[in-house]
């Protein structure tokens, strides 16, 4: 498990570690029974100093030594290296609709320690938020294992995220929660905090554990109780700052729309197609707002005429992200693109909007792919955003 974080470290973007002995330990993570002297013959290093740093890294508890079991050859078998997943730890807060999760991971993406609060959301505000994600990290601060170091605690946020001032500033779950200041956590939990976009999140880690090229550029559209985006391009994962990124959901593609949405603008194609919108425009026919559940509802109710103006609506807005950010493939994942028949009519309409004998795309037109949203992903890039800067720290040359 631990390669998940190589992976990531190696894909060439700018996590990788810097330096011989950043390389070198990315190196112990990714391979199988790596020892000294395979390790020096890859990378081209001089088994002298590949000892010298490989017993740095051993002092620094980042990597541990293992004896390979009897060897039936003569001669004294090679001691084979292997990366300490303990060594960082990282708390990882993520939210489930109305559900706060708190989980402390280590460096193999491992849950050690998970603890949960179930929020009245209509009813939680900036200091009851507060409040909760801090209880919930206190309870995972006395979890940390001995001889591990906390790297720092990892906030993966849904809506409008501003990653460099640590600012919450809003989200269709949470009507109460304006401007929330999260980087005043890191006073209160005496750590280093880090603020991300959940997609954000997601898509960086589906993107190391896809093994996708560098040079491949990479939409995640994710149609669900909102709808919202994530972009890579060149191995890096686009940010979100003050006005957000990726706020797709707020686009209109209906100028004679007159529905509402959350956000005080009007015609947004969330309003049209996200399930809040959906569930209050269809009231009396009961319609779960929680994704999963929406996600069997829809199994129960494969009729394609309710959903039409929703897809319809939704190939639009595919057509313009594509023609604006031109990527090579387009994941959309959430209850809508687990239906093959909703997910294939999606598929048929945005061809129509966006035929190959357009001179602007051709034969090249962006692929479509259903993928399920993975919380897993979501830790897993969250914990990166903690992990890289103090995996860095370790291994300084
Ligand atoms: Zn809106």
């Amino acid at each position: 498990m631990i390669e998940l974080y190589a992976r990531q470290f190696e894909i060439g973007g700018p996590d990788l570690p810097t330096g011989r002995k950043g390389r070198i330990f990315t190196k112990v993570c990714a391979s199988s029974a790596p020892t000294r002297k395979k390790l020096a013959e890859q990378l081209g290093i001089r088994p002298a100093t590949m000892s010298e740093i490989t017993l740095e890294l051993i002092n620094d508890g980042l990597v541990l030594e293992a004896r390979p079991g009897r060897n039936l050859h003569k001669g004294r078998p090679e001691i084979i290296l292997r990366p300490n997943a303990d060594r960082l730890v990282a708390i990882v807060c993520y939210l489930v609709s109305h559900t706060v999760h708190c989980a402390l991971v280590n460096l193999a993406g491992e849950t050690l320690y998970n603890s949960q609060f179930e929020a009245l959301a209509d009813q939680t505000d900036n200091e009851a938020f507060l409040s909760a994600i801090s209880n919930l990290c206190a309870g995972c601060l006395d979890q940390v294992p001995n001889g591990s170091t906390l790297a720092g605690i990892a906030l993966s946020l849904p809506g409008i995220v501003d990653e460099v001032t640590g600012f919450w500033r809003y989200s269709s779950h949470w009507p109460k929660l304006r401007n929330l200041d999260l980087s005043s956590l890191t006073e209160r939990l005496d750590s280093t905090v880090t603020v991300s976009k959940n997609l954000k999140c997601e898509l960086h880690a589906r993107r190391s554990r896809g093994n996708h090229q560098t040079s491949e550029s990479l939409l995640m559209l994710h149609w669900g109780f909102g709808i919202g985006a994530a972009f890579a391009h060149r191995g890096s994962t686009f940010a979100a700052e003050s006005r957000g990124f990726g706020e797709v959901g707020h686009t209109c593609v209906d100028s004679t729309s007159t529905a509402l949405c959350k956000c005080g603008m009007t015609g947004c194609v969330e309003a049209e197609a996200g399930i809040w919108a959906i569930a209050e425009r269809m009231k009396g026919q009961d319609i779960p707002e929680d994704e999963w559940q929406f996600e069997q509802f829809l199994r129960d109710n494969p009729d394609l005429d309710i959903w039409e103006r929703p897809v319809k609506l939704m190939a639009l807005t595919l057509r313009n992200l594509c023609l604006t950010l031109s990527p090579d493939q387009c994941i959309i994942t959430g209850p809508f693109a687990q239906s093959e028949p909703i997910f294939s009519r999606l598929v048929k309409c945005f061809e129509e909007n966006l035929p190959t004998r357009s001179l602007v795309v051709g034969e090249n037109r962006t692929k479509l792919r259903a993928g399920r949203a993975g919380t897993q992903d979501e830790i897993v890039g969250a914990a990166s955003t903690v992990f890289q800067p103090a995996i860095n720290l370790l291994c300084r040359d």
